[in-house]
């Protein structure tokens, strides 16, 4: 371990820490956050990331299903943050197309991990698990869905991804019982900003709408899959992370909901860009995969056993996240418009 050192609200030593998924969204973030507190930081992940450079000491490309490479990235860490996943938004999970692949990949990763970070002495895992493990019979009312961490049983997540976010929980909680680490345990609630997926196919609803609105005249239309009432809630990545940090330094080895508690439709969030974009489009509703009718984050665990909760509004973390979008957007133009010339 490190000397240790002090910064802004964390009291903390240094650490060698391993970020697996550095390439994606969350990680990506998450590099920056460890190495802006001072700690050494290897990512891995099967790609580079796609809008950013992410500062880690260590940047490795590997497969995490491969036993050889996770056994060699795991030699000399303190801990490790495990954010690797197959997965992106309703597009991909819930058509149903994905689902071996998804459990597959998903679970190898948490398995090796979990195996080969245990052998090597690794001392506190992180794990970042989804809303998507609640089931589903809680979450048909759209105006009043229930996602307390106490509500996770009887089990009947609505898609094969929610399960294996089970399965991975009860992995790393297990491991936490019988082979003397630490585990800690987020269900992340949608969380967006800017350096994520927008295009593709994997992109989730805050990304695939402001691209929309961003690529749509003003007077247009864009679309919306379902009648739109669906709910959730959206937490920026800056409060993820920091949610994260803190719960990582806390004692909390139970699992805890990361999200917020500002419930919006899904066409309220589209009129909530609009307005950010300044422009007056009409929505039309086509048939497409929607996952549950409503979901909200259930912050009181969280505030009871942190001290704290998200508190930002939806409006300031999309104005960010807009303002990337639409600029990629324009890039993507631009580069469109050479290439044909
Ligand atoms: P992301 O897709 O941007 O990042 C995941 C990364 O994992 C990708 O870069 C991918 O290449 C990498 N990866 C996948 N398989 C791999 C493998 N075999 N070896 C190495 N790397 C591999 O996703 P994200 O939005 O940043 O999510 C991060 C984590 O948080 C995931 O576990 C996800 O399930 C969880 N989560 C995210 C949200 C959200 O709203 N973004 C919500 C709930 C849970």
């Amino acid at each position: 371990m490190g000397p240790k050192c002090q910064k802004g609200e964390f009291a903390m030593e240094t650490k060698r820490v391993l970020v697996n998924g550095a390439g994606g969204f969350i990680a990506g973030h998450m590099v920056k956050r460890l190495k802006a507190e001072g700690h050494w930081v290897r990512a891995v992940d099967l790609k580079p990331h796609e809008f950013a450079k992410p500062p880690a000491d260590e940047f490795i490309l590997g497969d995490l299903r491969d036993q050889q490479l996770v056994g060699d990235i795991v030699e000399g860490i303190d801990e490790v943050y495990q954010f690797a996943a197959d997965m992106g938004g309703a597009g991909y999970i819930f058509t149903g197309e994905h689902d071996a692949q998804v459990m597959h990949n998903s679970a190898t990763i948490n398995l090796n991990t979990l195996h080969y970070g245990v052998k090597a002495g690794v001392k506190k895992f992180f794990y970042s698990s989804s809303a998507c493990m609640y089931p589903e019979y809680n979450q048909l009312d759209p105006s009043n869905p229930k996602c307390s961490e106490d509500s996770a049983y009887p089990a009947a997540p609505d898609s094969e991804y929610g399960w294996e976010k089970l399965f991975s929980e009860r992995l790393y909680l297990a491991h936490m019982r019988n082979c003397d680490v630490q585990v800690r345990i987020a269900r992340f609630h949608n969380i967006f900003g800017p350096e994520g997926t927008w295009c593709g196919g994997r992109e989730k609803a805050p990304a695939a709408l402001c691209r929309k609105v961003a690529e749509a005249e003003d007077g247009g239309e864009i679309e919306i899959w379902g009648d739109g009432e669906q709910t959730r809630s959206f937490l920026y990545i800056d409060e993820c992370t920091d949610g994260v940090r803190r719960l990582m330094d806390s004692e909390c080895a139970e699992p805890l909901n990361i999200g917020s508690e500002e419930m919006v439709t899904i066409n309220q969030l589209a009129w909530m860009i609009m307005d950010i974009a300044g422009k007056r489009l009409e929505i039309r509703h086509i048939p497409g995969p929607l996952g549950v009718r409503g979901r909200n984050s259930d912050n009181r665990l969280i505030a009871e056993r942190l001290g704290w909760k998200p508190s930002r509004p939806l409006r300031e973390g999309l104005t960010k996240t807009y303002a990337w979008i639409s600029e990629q957007v324009r890039a993507a133009r631009t580069a469109e418009v050479a290439t044909i010339a």
